[in-house]
């Protein structure tokens, strides 16, 4: 094989290498980065739970409950049965409807 030849096979090898470290690298620092956001996103920690008019609880993760009595804090309730996410409960309140009336 010709001098320039060889140089240019180690020179193919080289790029080959570096490129695949280049996509290493990128994958671990674009799915890093996207975790470290997906963190920072506080809706991702709570699920809300809004409760209607009738009592029944409504989660943000599209499911339903329905509370014998009190609120999900009051029944201790701390995490979404559903999701896992931690519960923000929004109660009802009969001024809020009035108003929209
Ligand atoms: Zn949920």
């Amino acid at each position: 094989m010709p001098k320039s030849r060889v140089r240019l096979t180690l020179l193919k090898d080289a790029i080959k290498m570096i490129s695949i470290k280049v996509i290493l690298v990128y994958l671990v620092v674009v799915s890093a980065g996207g975790y470290i956001l997906y963190l920072l996103d506080r809706k991702n920690w709570f699920c809300i739970w809004e409760q209607d008019n009738d009592g029944n609880w409504f989660t943000d993760c599209e499911e339903g409950f329905w509370l014998e009595e009190g609120t999900p804090k009051e029944n201790n309730f701390k995490f979404c049965a559903y999701c896992g996410r931690m519960i923000k409960q929004v109660p009802y309140e009969e001024e809020k409807e009035e108003q929209n009336v």
